[in-house]
């Protein structure tokens, strides 16, 4: 590194631009922060808008938040913290209604939301925009944050955290490859997962954008903070296995969600397409195994994912984007069944967090991907974006609090 730096302070540095951080800087300047926003390349650079699927809240009339709290803890096989996901679950229509007030407009049908059903979920509850739903949530979020007085520190890679005497110092690598100290009254982690990483070092496909390395996780630890579950990694049942330019590709969950089941070389479902994601992709693993799984052209394992049982109203709607991509590689996804194998995808846990996002470090908050407890051991598709909002909102307004005392 060339040169060491001191750059400006503020009341709370958020760390990290995807969903959680955009929420948590969002959500401290409303409550009358100086807020930076710091991140490791651009602003748009993270997983947060790569997701697809959608983000699960309670609107049907046979749902409610506890019956949603039901099914993330028996997905989590009763490893989730009850106290984080009811707080995940009952604040969850709120924050839909917090994203549209920033200009999300979820996809609408019969006057009401369109509702998906997600693995693992016992009622339909996957709100979507489309097939781009992590797209418009960031998008709004950082339109919010940026129409603001909040600072942008782009190309600020965090490598170290040390307690002061009035709050934290975080010492970042710029592009310039400086070192440059700025201190806070309170930080806030969201810097997400390491499954890009992970899936390097095992030689894997991962879903996961290349800044997903997890080297602030280890910097906290490093500093003090717990952690729980970092063994507990998500594989997502339907990676792209054909054409190569889809390798790695997450197939929307909503395939399934609109009809499109799992079946082996002999045309055969195998499993419940709509379990939960860990006993999916097991069961993909060990059709595989059996010999029962088909190759693709390239010679990987894989299994058929019948997306021909797709109402094409359905996926006109819910999977353009999909439909988009596959198309363009010359498959249509209505008219022939695509190759699908599990790819990395998720990390389950992270940093131990109270119902304020509050690491155990006192100032230090966490949310989204980085925090763990919400999801257990096995997270249900839907319930990330949503974590980030429920918990980058609280995180930001408690940072703000904190750096006030
Ligand atoms: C392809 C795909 C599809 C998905 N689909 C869905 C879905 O449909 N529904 C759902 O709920 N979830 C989905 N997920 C999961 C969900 O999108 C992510 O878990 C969630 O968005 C993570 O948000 P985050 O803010 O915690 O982290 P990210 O969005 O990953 O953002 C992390 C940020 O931190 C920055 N950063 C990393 N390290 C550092 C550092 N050292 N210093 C500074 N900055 C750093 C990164 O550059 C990035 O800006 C999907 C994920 C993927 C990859």
């Amino acid at each position: 590194m060339r040169r060491v730096r001191t750059g400006a302070s503020f009341d709370v540095l958020v760390i990290g631009s995807g969903a959680s951080g955009l929420a948590a800087a969002v959500s401290a300047a409303r409550a009358g922060a100086r807020v930076g926003l710091a991140t490791k390349t651009t602003l748009q650079a993270c997983n947060s808008a790569k997701a697809q699927g959608g983000i699960q809240a309670a609107f049907g009339e046979d749902d409610s938040p506890e019956v949603h709290a039901e099914d993330v803890m028996r997905s989590s096989h009763d490893t989730a913290n009850p106290r984080l996901v009811d707080v995940l679950t009952s604040e969850a229509p709120s924050a839909i209604h917090w994203l549209e007030e920033l200009g999300v407009e979820f996809t609408r049908q019969n006057g009401g939301y369109r509702l998906a059903r997600c693995g693992g979920a016992s009622r339909k509850r996957l709100l979507q925009v489309g097939d781009r739903t992590g797209h418009a949530i960031t998008k709004a979020l950082r339109e919010s944050y940026e129409a603001g007085s909040g600072a942008e520190l782009p190309h600020h890679e965090l490598t170290e955290l040390r307690p002061t005497e009035h709050g934290w110092s975080a010492t970042f690598r710029t592009k310039d490859d400086d070192s440059v100290e700025i201190e806070a009254g309170a930080i806030v982690l969201g810097a997400g997962g390491r499954c890009y990483a992970e899936a390097e070092t095992r030689g894997e496909l991962s879903t996961n954008h290349p800044n997903a390395t997890g080297e602030a996780t280890r910097i906290a630890m490093k500093a003090g903070a717990e952690a729980r579950d970092l063994d507990a990694l998500q594989y997502h049942p339907n990676g792209g296995a054909w054409p190569a330019t889809m390798q790695g590709y997450s197939i929307p969950e909503t395939t399934r969600a609109y009809d499109a089941v799992l079946v082996n070389a002999d045309g055969e479902e195998f499993t419940d397409s709509l379990g939960p994601r860990d006993a999916v992709s097991q069961a993909i693993f060990e059709e595989v195994a059996k010999g029962k799984g088909v190759l693709t052209p390239d010679g990987r394992p894989a299994v058929w994912l019948d997306t021909t049982r797709i109402a094409p109203e359905d996926a006109e709607i819910s999977l353009p984007y999909m439909l988009r991509r596959y198309r363009g590689a010359g498959i249509d996804p209505l008219a022939e069944p695509i190759y699908t194998y599990p790819v990395l995808h998720y990390q389950n846990g992270g940093l131990v967090i109270d119902e304020h996002a509050e690491t155990t470090l006192e100032g230090v908050f966490a949310c989204g991907e980085i925090a763990g407890g919400t999801h257990g051991r096995n997270r249900m598709m839907g319930n990330s974006l949503l974590e980030c909002t429920v918990f980058g909102r609280r995180a930001g307004r408690a940072a703000a609090e904190r750096a006030r005392q």
